[in-house]
Order: C-alpha cells, then sequence, then structure tokens
C-alpha cells in the first residue's frame, strides 16, 4: 500500500503534534506513530516549561545565561537565544490550544525553580505537566480535518535516493527524503508512505540503558534511520543521567521524582540520614543534574547502598500534596509515605541532548528531511540540558520548522518509481525472545560500562560487546521477518555504538561526559559529528 501526503510526522509527542498542528493550515498532514496517541515522553514530564514570564525578577539575559552555563561551552548562543526570547510566544500558543498551568491565589502563574535555573521560571501543572500539554494538543489535533493519525505504525527506514538505486554514502550532498517505510503492525505489513516533506519526532533513546525513566517507546528509532540514511548525527555522548528516579527494583521504567521536589526544598540524604552535597558543590541539593548525579554516584559507590534518601518531612504536608499528588500517590502506593518517609532515589537515564543535526531552521543534513524535539541537535542543550528546556526546545523548533517547511514545499516533486518494501526471502521469527536477550544485554553493558563516569578501558570494552551484538543482530535482520522488537534492537544497537563511539572520540571531560582519563577540558571546543 503507498500515502501520499504533504508533510509527514513521526511522532505524536510535543514536537510532532506541534507542528502538526500549524502545517495542516497549508496542505495534508499525516501522523504515523508507533503505540498509542498519547504514548511519549511528553506524557511523562513532570516539572514543567522553563520560560520567563515574570519580567521584574527575571529576564531573557537570565535564562539564556543558565542556558549557557548548564551547557558547558557547548550551546550554539545563537539558538539558546531564539528559543528563550522566541519561548514566551509558543507558550502562550499552548495555552490558547488550552493547556492548563497552576496559578497562584493571585491569580498569576505559579513558577517553580529547577536545578541550574537561576530564578523561579518553570511553569507546570501540578506534577503532571506534560500529560496536560500532550492531553491539550491532542485535542486540537482531533478537529482538524487535514490531519490523520496512524497509531501503532513503526517507522523503519527513510526512503531516499539508495531505493531507487542510486549510490549514497555521507559525502554525498544532495541526500533527499521522500518519506519511509513504515510497520503497520495490525497487518505485519510494511506500507511505503510518501511524502514532499518528512518531520522527525520521534524523541529520545533511553532504553539503551537498563534504568531510565523513559517509557518504552524510546529506542532512538529516529537516530538510527538518519544515520542509515547517511544523515548527520551530533553530540551523542552526552547522555543525561537524572539524579532521582525513585529506587525500587524490578520496576521498569523508573519512575522519576521530578527536579521541581529538590527545588521545593527536598535534601538529599546518606541512608544514615547525613546530608551530603555540601561536600560536591555550594548549591547542594539545587546544583545541576550532572553534578548531582555523579554526587550520588560516588555515595552510591562509597557506601555499596543501592541508593540515597530525598528528604520532605521538613515541608508542610498541604504543600507537598497540592504540589505533588502524582508523586505522593506513586510512593504512597510502595508504602513511603513522603510527608513522613524519605525517598529512596538513584540516577537513571533520562534525556538524550545530541541526536539528528540540525541548523536553525530545523533542516537535517538530508534534504526534505527535519527534525524536532528530543531526537534533533539543536545546538541549545550544548553538553548539558538544563531542566525543562526541553519542552521548550520542541515548541520553538516546530515554529521555525513550519515556517521553513511551508515556503516551498508545493513545488516538491516525489519520484513515483519509488519500489515496494522487499520481504522476499525472510522467515518468521519463532524465537523472540533471542531478540529480548540481546536487548538485554546490551542494555547491561552500556550501564555497566557507559554510565556517568567513564573511561577508555570501560569504553573500549563497551565497543568490543557492541560489534559483537551488532553484527549477529544485523545478520539476524537479513533473513527474518520484521518485527518491532527486531527494529527496535537494530535501533538500539546503532545508537548506543554511536554514543560510544562519540564518547571514545570525546578526549575530555565536559558537562555530561565524564572521564577519569581526561578530567579537564580541552581547550578546543568541538562537535562530535558522525
Ligand atoms: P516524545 O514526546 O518522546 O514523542 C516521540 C514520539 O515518537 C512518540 O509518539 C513515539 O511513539 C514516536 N515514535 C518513536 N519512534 C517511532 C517510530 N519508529 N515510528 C513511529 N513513531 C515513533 N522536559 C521538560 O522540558 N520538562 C520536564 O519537566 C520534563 N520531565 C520529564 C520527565 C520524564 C519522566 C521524562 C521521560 C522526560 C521529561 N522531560 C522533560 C523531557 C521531555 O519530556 C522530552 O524531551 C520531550 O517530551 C520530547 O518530546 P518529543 O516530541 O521530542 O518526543
Amino acid at each position: 500500500m503507498t500515502r501520499n501526503v504533504d508533510f509527514l510526522v513521526i511522532g505524536s509527542g510535543i514536537a510532532g503534534l506541534s507542528f502538526a498542528l500549524k502545517a495542516a493550515k497549508h496542505g495534508k498532514v499525516l501522523i504515523v506513530t508507533k503505540a498509542n496517541e498519547d504514548e511519549s515522553n511528553t506524557k511523562y514530564a513532570q516539572g514543567g516549561v522553563a520560560v520567563v514570564v515574570d519580567k521584574k525578577e527575571d529576564s531573557f539575559e537570565k535564562h539564556i545565561n543558565d542556558t549557557l552555563i548548564a551547557g558547558d561551552g557547548l550551546c550554539d548562543p545563537e539558538v539558546v537565544r531564539a528559543v528563550v526570547t522566541e519561548g514566551p510566544e509558543r507558550i502562550n500558543e499552548i495555552i490558547d490550544y488550552g493547556t492548563n498551568f497552576d496559578k497562584t491565589n493571585d491569580g498569576i502563574y505559579d513558577l517553580a525553580k529547577e536545578g541550574g535555573h537561576s530564578e523561579f521560571r518553570v511553569l507546570h501543572y501540578k506534577d503532571i505537566t506534560g500529560f496536560e500539554i500532550e492531553r491539550a494538543l491532542l485535542e486540537q489535533i482531533h478537529a482538524e480535518p487535514n490531519i490523520e493519525i496512524l497509531t501503532h505504525y513503526f517507522a523503519v527506514d527513510l526512503i531516499t535516493q539508495h531505493h531507487l538505486g542510486e549510490f549514497v554514502d555521507k559525502s554525498t550532498d544532495d541526500i533527499k527524503c521522500y518519506g519511509i517505510y513504515a510497520f503497520n503492525t495490525e497487518t505485519n505489513h510494511v506500507e511505503k508512505i510518501l511524502s514532499k516533506i518528512t518531520v522527525m519526532a520521534s524523541g529520545g533513546a533511553g532504553h539503551i540503558y537498563s534504568v531510565t525513566t523513559n517509557p518504552i517507546i524510546a529506542t532512538g528509532d529516529g537516530v538510527a534511520m538518519v544515520y542509515r540514511a547517511k544523515g548527520k548525527v551530533r553530540n551523542m555522548e552526552f547522555i543525561q543521567f537524572h539524579p532521582t528516579a525513585l529506587y525500587n527494583p524490578g520496576e521498569y521504567p523508573s519512575f522519576l521524582i521530578s527536579e521541581a521536589v529538590r527545588g521545593f526544598g527536598g535534601i538529599l540524604k546518606r541512608t544514615n540520614g547525613e546530608e551530603f552535597m555540601q561536600e560536591y558543590d555550594p548549591r547542594k541539593s539545587l546544583a545541576p543534574r550532572d553534578i548531582v548525579a555523579r554526587a550520588i554516584d560516588a555515595e552510591i559507590k562509597k557506601s555499596g547502598e543501592d541508593y540515597v534518601y530525598l528528604d520532605v518531612r521538613h515541608k508542610k504536608k498541604e504543600d507537598i500534596l497540592q504540589h505533588f499528588p502524582n508523586i505522593y500517590a506513586k510512593c504512597l502506593d510502595m508504602g513511603i509515605d513522603m510527608t513522613r518517609d524519605m525517598i529512596p532515589v538513584a540516577p537513571a537515564c533520562h534525556y538524550m541532548c545530541g541526536g539528528v543535526m540540525v541548523d536553525h531552521s530545523g533542516r537535517s543534513s538530508i534534504n526534505r528531511l527535519y527534525a524536532c524535539g528530543e531526537c534533533s541537535s539543536t545546538g541549545l542543550h550544548g553538553a548539558n540540558r538544563l531542566a525543562s528546556n526541553s519542552l521548550l526546545e520542541a515548541l520553538v523548533f516546530a515554529h521555525r520548522i513550519y515556517k521553513d517547511a511551508i515556503v516551498d514545499f508545493s513545488n516538491i516533486v516525489v519520484p513515483d518509481n519509488i519500489p515496494d518494501w522487499d520481504e522476499k526471502g525472510v522467515q518468521l521469527l519463532n524465537e523472540d525472545i533471542l531478540v529480548t536477550h540481546n536487548i538485554r544485554e546490551m542494555q547491561k553493558l552500556m550501564n555497566d560500562y557507559v554510565g556517568i563516569v567513564r573511561s577508555d578501558f570501560r569504553l573500549e570494552r563497551a565497543m568490543r560487546r557492541l560489534r559483537l551484538l551488532y553484527e549477529e543482530t544485523e545478520e539476524f535482520y537479513k533473513r527474518t521477518k520484521l518485527s518491532v522488537k527486531l527494529c527496535e534492537l537494530r535501533n538500539l544497537i546503532q545508537v548506543s555504538y554511536i554514543v560510544v563511539k562519540s564518547a571514545m572520540m570525546r578526549k575530555e571531560s565536559r558537562g555530561l561526559h565524564y572521564t577519569t582519563d581526561y578530567p579537564a577540558h580541552q581547550e578546543v571546543l568541538e562537535d562530535t559529528v558522525f
């Protein structure tokens, strides 16, 4: 089956949906998403959106400065300025779409403060901000006749000239994207979707690690697809570990205890009740995520325990319940009453700072292909993302992509000789467990050797093991009928490979990449580009 559309969007999180709503005013939009329509990292965002609302205390310059400090020298300052200054307008749009943010009794926005922010500037809706944004966007999408959503469709590969038999490699400077091959999980067949413009909005890759806050859709599919299509990928060594995921062995993925809990006054403590962050950073528990995550990692290694505690018992019960009803309910479910008990927490993989390399209009190195949201590398985050900047980035770049994409899309012609997906000669997979085993093996090796503290020795170890898994999986992929699990395994291994290779190339410690072999900054500022 072949479909033809003007705008094809891969993913239904904040990036994909906000672009789709705008593009639909100009042409036919198709959103392809691999699970239920609301399943996304967006849905689980708790803390909120960082944006300058209070112009008395806060300013664009302060937000820009905080972002640049967190990014540790690798941010693109022009992008930082654009996202911060265009942010308020984009936030007003989603408020107009019906998104609610909490207000104080005086009717002004109730702003939270998170690690690395010098001011209170995080708009939130209780502790379920992402859920609220996703709800409001989907409501608008459903009312838009020019948008169709295909759920449980898995984007397998981008279609380029390669599929017309032409030679394409990284040095080809005119690779064009004509759409995707997508696996319909109901019929178990691969369909061809042709598009004038394609927007990759496929989110993060938390599941390259066995401990992650990301929902199971986050398998790095977009980065892997672009990499296979010979597009450029940037700064993938910068993986953000959230310092405070709820420690609950056996729960997968991990439940997040939002940064806002520390912003609210939560204090990190050893299991014997002693505070420890003053030994690592003068900002104590409110230090940026990378510092807190490394401190907790060090404490865990010293004590041999699997977690530390986050303590909010000194705060008023009614305030805890008002700000964190979801976190309170989740903890209570586990027998922890956070108004009386300390919460056990440990770091978990949380956010992919690198991704598909894009320019200031969200254009990737492949023509007609844009990337937006967590799967992209815009230059905003540099070597470390400032908390609550990612939802804002997705909104600002969705708008920039829309402005760029509508200029000329109607003149684009997609070739009519693109072949159907070739399923000849492949067998049905009768042992799903082999795929599951390989995923677990890969996640464990990433956890063990490519975690918060790295070294050449550990990275080389990881690379040797990944190569073996890569070869096995590619061989398996060639002779086996497609399944979502198999595609995800392949993508996870490819993304892990890029992360390890990028980490090996960076001979310094910067932002989220910390290696015991090169503990200092190198003088030259460099992006890692593949
Ligand atoms: P997502 O929202 O992840 O959407 C990706 C979409 O792509 C999904 O619909 C997925 O199903 C689809 N998809 C993926 N692969 C395929 C494929 N092969 N085929 C078809 N569809 C595919 N950020 C903040 O700014 N503030 C916060 O407070 C905050 N809290 C967070 C809390 C948690 C627990 C998590 C996990 C993240 C948090 N983040 C936060 C990060 C933020 O939520 C994400 O970076 C952001 O939502 C990403 O949006 P996105 O649209 O790029 O991707």
